[in-house]
């Protein structure tokens, strides 16, 4: 076996062998934490979640990392930081926006079902270590200091648009508004300056000021996962400028390449056939979708797409992952209610156990193939409709074939992160606890001769397999074996 992953640096599939023997080292873009989560950065934070357990399905050990922005992430169509945008609608400070936001969305990550990173740091608490990167930069020529803003040299990094294929005549045409004092339009700022009124400035050699946004995933990565990792991901709108211009000073500060290994971008979710936004007003928040729906089913739907796909939310495609998590969860209901037996094993469940272990290589096939979540489903609702059928006249089930079966169930769970908290059937102990009850009170209408209700109950529980023996004034009970 071995896990292939679409490399966007290289356009192409790859056999995914991480730099460690037995480690995963990966850093995924968060959130600017200037407003609420929506289905869209639910959709992203799944794919990375299903990304880093099929590794540890696969024996890894992953060491994540998922940074934080709250400063610095400049709105382009207004030329104006995230943060600050948000503190003016709010009438709250830059940081009071942070961790009102940053609260919101770590707790939609927990209702998601979303494995934690080992790691969340936040941009604004490594300011010092940005500082000395970009120092560095400037020492070996990357970058240069045009009245306070510190901007990194393109012209100078020779592999500069290798990530996103964007040559650099184009990107002179990509720049809103070209700043007059950078060397070369496609020049991007590592620091900018800020006036004494500004709420999110920092002292620096250059004067007061902020960073740029790149600079802080370069200066993250490298802090906690060390100068060179296996994987970096985010959504596709991150390629051009964020990653490209990370890659470029990570490289250019350590003086190593690769900087990341294999870099894996996730599509869009768009409402409708249309790209979320404010002005059209089609925002879905994540928390209101979790009220409405529901972590599985939104895990369900996430994964319906391939995580380099866009996914569409519609009316259509959130009831089909509806009815197949139903489709799933009564499946796994009837499995576990089968009673399992040591006899040998019937013609029906040669075939099962048969089409189990085949269905769990497929499965695994499937998700070692980059990820492949919606051909991991079609193997596995194929294997649901095949058993439903083979067990539909039978409530008994041969042990082993029924723990093989319920193993890929669970691996299907544990993979997806689905039906995780699913409560199996009561134990052996409380059905006997239950049936000794309803003996007790069958008793008491024996004494009050109401030979109707007795009966009745001796009766209902005889078809249920529960056989009462009146023996000597006192009621004993067993369940019948089944024929
Ligand atoms: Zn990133
Ligand atoms: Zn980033």
């Amino acid at each position: 076996m071995s896990i292939r992953i679409y490399n966007t640096m290289t356009r192409q599939k790859e056999v995914f062998q991480s730099i460690e023997p037995g480690l995963v080292k990966i850093y995924v873009c968060g959130p600017t934490v200037y407003d609420s989560p929506h289905l869209g950065h639910g959709r992203a934070s799944v794919v990375y979640d299903i990304l880093i357990r099929w590794l540890e399905y696969r024996g890894f050990h992953v060491k994540y990392v998922r940074n934080v922005t709250d400063v610095g992430h400049i709105l382009e169509t207004v030329g104006e930081d995230r943060m600050i945008l948000g503190a003016k609608r709010e009438r709250l400070h830059p940081m009071e926006i942070a961790d009102k936001y940053l609260l919101e969305y770590l707790e939609a990550m927990d209702r998601l079902g979303n494995k934690r990173p080992s790691i969340q740091p936040r941009a604004s608490g490594h300011i010092m270590e940005m500082v000395e990167v970009i120092e560095k930069l400037l020492e070996k020529g990357y970058g240069y200091v045009v009245d306070g803003n510190v901007y990194f040299d393109v012209s100078k990094f020779e592999d500069y648009g290798k990530l996103s294929g964007v040559r650099k005549e184009e990107l002179i045409m990509h720049r809103v508004e070209p700043d007059p004092r950078k060397r070369n339009p496609a020049d991007f700022a590592l620091w900018k300056t800020a006036s004494e009124d500004y709420p999110l400035r920092w002292k620096s050699p250059w004067g007061y000021g902020f960073p740029g946004w790149h600079i802080e995933c370069s200066v993250m990565s490298v802090k906690y996962l060390g100068e060179q990792i296996d994987l970096h991901g985010g959504a596709r709108e991150l390629i051009f400028p964020h990653h490209e211009n990370s890659l470029a000073q990570s490289e250019a500060y350590t003086g190593k390449k690769p900087f990341v290994k294999y870099w894996i971008h996730c599509g869009l979710l768009t409402i409708n056939g249309e790209k979320m936004s404010k002005s059209k007003g089609n925002i879905i928040k994540l928390t209101e979708a979790l009220d409405k729906w529901g972590k599985d089913v939104l895990r369900m739907f996430y994964i319906s797409a391939h995580y380099r796909s866009d996914v569409d939310f519609n009316e259509n495609s959130i009831k089909i992952a509806e009815e197949n998590l139903r489709r799933l969860s009564d499946f796994i209901e009837r499995m576990e209610s089968m009673e399992a037996v040591e006899y040998t094993l019937s013609e029906n469940e040669r075939e099962i156990l048969e089409f189990t272990k085949k269905s769990i290589i497929d499965f695994e096939e499937r998700m070692d193939d980059d990820l492949d979540t919606p051909g991991a489903l079609a193997v596995l609702f194929n294997y649901v409709r095949a058993v439903n059928s083979l067990i539909a006249a039978t409530s008994t089930l041969n042990r082993g074939v029924k723990e093989e079966a319920l193993e890929f169930l669970n691996t299907v769970r544990r993979v997806f992160g689905v039906l995780e908290e699913y409560k199996p059937p009561p134990s052996k102990d409380l059905v006997e606890r239950l049936i000794q009850l309803i003996v007790e009170v069958r008793e008491i209408f024996r004494r009050e001769k109401r030979y109707d209700i007795s009966d009745m109950i001796r009766n209902r529980l005889r078809e249920l397999g529960v056989e009462l023996e009146d023996v000597a004034g006192e009621t004993k009970w067993k369940i019948r074996k089944p024929i």
